[in-house]
């Protein structure tokens, strides 16, 4: 399966990319300047996964995170930890549920 170059979350189109090395992390979300990056220095599993988790930091960075009482990091890290394996689970476990949710 190719993976995705862009992620669209409207009304935003994030670019994806796998990089070697990521200075002390697996992945990054730069929503600044509309760019996610994944470690290839992990499994195809684990880059989903983070791709995942990075892909929430973006939602969270398109205005949830003004309305977090505390902005800091370790609980929307916390949130983003709690909420990734679940949805990563939902859209890998459900293939027809995601064909149900494209049909436009
Ligand atoms: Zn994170």
């Amino acid at each position: 399966m190719p993976r995705p170059k862009t992620v669209r979350l409207d009304p935003f189109t994030y670019k994806v990319t796998f990089v070697t090395i990521l200075p002390e992390a697996v992945g990054h979300s730069a929503t600044d300047v509309g760019e996610i990056q994944v470690s290839e220095s992990q499994t195809e599993e684990n880059q989903r996964s983070t791709l995942v988790h990075e892909i929430l930091h973006a939602i969270i960075g398109q205005g949830l995170r003004e309305f977090l009482r505390e902005p800091d990091p370790k609980f929307e890290e916390q949130i983003v930890a709690l909420l990734e394996p679940r949805l990563f689970g939902l859209i890998r476990d459900n293939p027809k549920l995601i064909d149900y949710l494209q049909e436009k």
